[in-house]
């Protein structure tokens, strides 16, 4: 009913845990790195695939710092088990909507952890024969990585830490906070 709060939403406070990367530092890193998206894919179009839903708010903010015509499309993907204890086998959850055929892809991505999404994913673009596929990565975890990965743009390298905050989840909840936190000091 309009007007009713619950408890839960009286109590909520946004941006729980100790704050590891600030809004300031997301707009000035993804500011950088439109810049030179737009500068390497001069004179072509590019074609952006979201990996939803950790990757939602980094795109919104990405494709508005590219200056250049481009396309964009979302897929979500999930893993099997849990964070820490991944087998590396992927699903699709929700399929691309177009074609890739001749195009230029750029894959957004929240965080590339062990790699085997990206690994996953990336297979299953080439496979739809794109000209070229690049990845954007906001955050990447080289110590936990099982597979290589070649980021092209990547906005921050962390320890192993979970973090959430920025259209990263912490159970499904926090995808709001405007920053990027952790429960760890
Ligand atoms: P990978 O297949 O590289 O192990 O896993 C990538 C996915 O795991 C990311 O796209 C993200 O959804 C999830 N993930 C990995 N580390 C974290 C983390 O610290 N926090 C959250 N919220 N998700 C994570």
């Amino acid at each position: 009913m309009a007007g009713r709060v619950s408890m839960a939403k009286e109590n909520f406070q946004l941006g729980e845990g100790k704050v590891q990367i600030s809004r300031q530092e997301i707009k000035k890193r993804i500011k950088e790195l439109g810049k030179e998206i737009a500068k390497d894919y001069r004179g072509t179009d590019i074609h952006v695939i979201c990996v939803l839903n950790g990757a939602f708010l980094f795109m919104a903010d990405l494709v508005r710092s590219i200056d250049l015509p481009l396309t964009v499309d979302f897929i979500s993907l999930s893993s099997y088990g849990s964070r820490t204890q991944t087998n590396g086998e992927v699903q699709i959850l929700k399929d691309l909507n177009a074609s890739l055929k001749n195009k230029h892809v750029l894959i957004v991505e929240d965080i590339v952890d062990t790699g085997y999404t990206m690994t996953y994913l990336l297979k299953y673009i080439q496979m739809r024969e794109p000209i070229s596929v690049k990845i954007a990565s906001l955050i990447s975890k080289p110590s936990r990585r099982k597979v290589d990965v070649d980021i092209d743009y990547l906005g921050f390298e962390i320890e192993d830490a979970f973090i959430f905050g920025y259209g990263l989840d912490d159970q499904q909840y926090k995808r709001n906070y405007p920053f990027i936190s952790s429960y760890k000091d």
